[in-house]
């Protein structure tokens, strides 16, 4: 605290989900201190990724100049990252000349090939704003619904599940709701590292006398509070959650009257819960039948039980059939609709929720308006003044695929890293190689920026303004503090620019990008935002959605009296056992999981370039069983190898008990050693989400 700032500047923090509203220190242009300011999901606390996570946006390697790439460098998938021999692979250019490049390559691919060849990747790590012209650019100057971002590695599933469920694919209750709650079940999802200021929500509910239960294949840092801890057998949700089912159902802990008034289906899901004892589905998910009875009464019973999950619930071929099963146990037991219970999936990317809402997605318009649906086509046709795609488009696996098959030619990819996030990692950067034109717009040259042919030095978080909204709903402001390095441009302004040049005709004015009028039209474009105007987030801070006037508070707990249904009520839909894609056999014994660490955030961009975050965790580690550490020959510390059908990796080994036998626990953060190579894209059909929480390895020391 030494250092004395010239100015301080209120935000949010550009990592998770949560959304922790903080302040800025700033001096000379660079954030010297950050501080939790006391916002609705904080009350100002920070984890150590949003107070020691941002000298990343002074890093030397920030992208400053676009980039055109060099005539004689080719484009293939076994490139090696090195950030210092860039000038090897690209040139120096203008702005012009760089926007013209990519410009006409992408309007090529659109008049020779069609607009279906071309696709874009947006971000759920920029503002609201830039996700909302972003989608409006592929839809309206590429003429295609080829658009989609990380949620469809994230919660896809869950949203499928929650909009057919209970038609509304966001929370039902904030996470800062567990206050209520006598149960909180929390499945799949590891707060602690991933969600740490909502941990602390769950840790302090706890203190006060919440049974908490926590189910999950590794024994994570927060069973330590936990009343139950469900240690089960990786991909066995469905039955341990039928299982549930079952048990409310033959103990008669059902709510007759919930289920008479508020829902539909319940027929069916009796019928399906036959043979799902906990008696003969204990033993499949290695829980004791009586332990999950225990759960099952616990959680139906109390006045208030919540469900939070993460994308160990939604990362699987039977993803959406997970989030089906969370879902049916609210409606039979009436934990819905009331403050302390509900359904929470815990959103990852801190707007990966409000990238969503504004239409960041392959199948629906902004609010979740279907585009083959005439109503919605006809609205937009109008509000935009185009004729548009009458047809949902590819999503981001489908998208890599057609790019290998040569039917997608063209991409613009916005703060996205597919190249290190996508499963079968290889598999993408083949298609990103076999591109005609890829535009990559990002802060610094990504392991997907190394294949693209223009490359657009874009504005970190701190360098712009706009809205982002958080897993609870919360519609929150993010406020410039810094300069931009170099010729570095805002996103708002290369989207508008890249967009005029394709034909769209685009004048937003205004300070700070006409990031405000932005904002109005895409108001004007959401209804459970109608209330939510720029000035008054400017004046709040944060405003939760649905929001549907200037005077009304914002509903923090929804589904009351009705769901947003057409006839109002939820829909039961049962679950059957549908096994992983890719099982362990005699080849490949192991399980693999991929997941986060708490000092890295996703493929590693910016929480490798911040020197706090980057000390704490330097290298690429495997956590694994000490048994089976023993059974390679290597104890912790020594290299080890981890190989799929697809791919293999070395590593570093870390003892971990609560790994269990036979699973490799690896984070996918770290190029030199992308988990991702290894991770199977078979996909969940409903919800498209690649299952990257469960594939077969062999592990061996060296
Ligand atoms: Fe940022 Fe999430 Fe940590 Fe809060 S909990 S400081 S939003 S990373």
């Amino acid at each position: 605290y030494a250092i004395k700032a010239d100015k301080t500047v209120d935000s949010v923090c550009p990592y998770c989900g949560v959304g922790c509203q903080l302040t800025y220190h700033v001096k000379d242009n660079t954030i010297v201190r950050v501080e939790g300011r006391d916002g609705p999901a904080n009350h100002e606390r920070l984890c150590v990724k949003g107070r020691f996570g941002f000298d990343y946006v002074s890093n030397p390697q920030r992208l400053t100049k676009p980039l055109i790439r060099r005539a004689d460098a080719p484009k293939h998938a076994e490139f090696k990252v090195d950030p210092l021999k860039w000038d090897e692979v690209f040139r120096e250019a203008t702005w012009e000349e760089a926007l013209d490049y990519a410009a006409n390559g992408l309007k090529k691919v659109r008049d020779t090939v069609g607009p279906s060849a071309l696709a874009g990747f947006g971000s759920a790590k920029g503002s609201n704003e830039e996700a909302y012209l972003f989608q409006k650019l592929v839809r309206t100057g590429f003429g295609t619904n080829n658009v989609d971002h990380c949620t469809r590695l994230c919660h896809a599933s869950s949203v499928v599940a929650l909009l057919e469920g209970v038609g509304s694919g966001a929370v039902s209750n904030q996470v800062s709701d567990v206050e209520f709650a006598e149960v909180i079940f929390l499945i799949g999802s590891n707060p602690t590292s991933n969600h740490p200021v909502a941990a602390t929500w769950i840790k302090n509910a706890t203190r006060r006398g919440a049974k908490l239960i926590v189910a999950d294949p590794r024994k994570t840092e927060i069973a330590r509070h936990a009343w139950r801890n469900l240690q089960f057998t990786a991909d066995t949700d469905v039955a341990l959650l039928n299982a549930m089912i079952y048990t409310i159902l033959e103990e008669n802990l059902c709510d007759p009257e919930f289920i008479r008034t508020r829902t539909t289906g319940f027929e069916a899901l009796k019928e399906n819960s036959k043979g799902f004892s906990p008696e003969v589905m204990g033993p499949i998910c290695g829980i004791p039948a009586e332990t999950i009875r225990e759960c099952a009464r616990a959680y139906a019973t109390s006045k208030a039980s919540i469900i939070l999950w993460g994308m160990g619930i939604s990362q699987h071929v039977h993803g959406t059939d997970n989030a089906r099963c969370l879902i049916a146990l609210t409606l039979m037991t009436g934990q819905i609709g009331k403050p302390g219970s509900g359904l929470h999936p815990l959103r990852g990317q801190n707007n990966v929720q409000g990238a969503s809402d504004a239409g960041l997605i392959p199948m629906m318009y902004p609010d979740y308006q279907r585009v083959d649906n005439p109503d919605a086509i006809a609205r937009f046709e109008k509000f935009w003044n185009r004729t548009l795609d009458h047809k949902p488009g590819l999503t981001v696996v489908e998208i890599m695929d057609a790019a290998c098959e040569g039917k997608i030619r063209g991409m613009y990819v916005m703060g996205e890293n597919p190249a290190m996030s996508d499963p079968n990692a290889h598999h993408a950067r083949e298609g990103l190689a076999n591109l005609d034109c890829l535009v990559v717009q990002d802060i610094f040259l990504t392991e997907t920026a190394y294949l693209a042919d223009v490359v657009l030095p874009a504005s970190a978080w701190p360098e712009k303004t706009g809205t982002v909204t958080n897993t609870d709903r919360m519609v929150q402001m993010g406020r410039r503090a810094l300069d931009m390095p170099g010729d570095a441009r805002q996103d708002l302004i290369i989207i508008q620019q890249l967009a005029n040049r394709l034909g769209c005709g685009w004048d937003y004015k205004g300070p700070e990008s006409g990031v405000a009028e932005v904002y109005d039209e895409m108001r004007r474009a959401m209804n459970n935002i109608t209330g939510i105007t720029w000035d008054r987030v400017e004046a709040q801070s944060s405003v939760t959605y649905p929001c549907r006037t200037e005077d009304d508070p914002g509903q923090s707990v929804v589904f009351v009296d009705a769901f947003p249904t057409k006839d109002g009520k939820a829909r039961f839909v049962p679950a059957d056992l549908i096994p992983a894609n890719e099982r362990p056999d005699a080849e490949y014994p192991f399980v693999l999981i991929t997941g986060r660490q708490l000092e890295h955030w996703h493929t590693g961009s910016m929480t490798r370039r911040a020197s706090v975050l980057d000390a704490l965790e330097p290298q690429a580690v495997c956590s694994i069983h000490p048994l089976d550490l023993d059974a390679i020959g290597a104890v912790a510390g020594d290299t080890i190898t981890v190989a799929s059908r697809r791919g293999e990796i070395a590593l570093v080994a870390r003892v971990d008990d609560g790994t269990p036998r036979q699973t490799v626990f690896i984070p996918f953060a770290f190029y030199e050693a992308a988990a991702n190579q290894l991770t199977n894209p078979a996909l969940d059909p409903f919800g498209k989400i690649a299952e990257v929480k469960y594939c077969a390895v062999k592990v061996s020391k060296g």
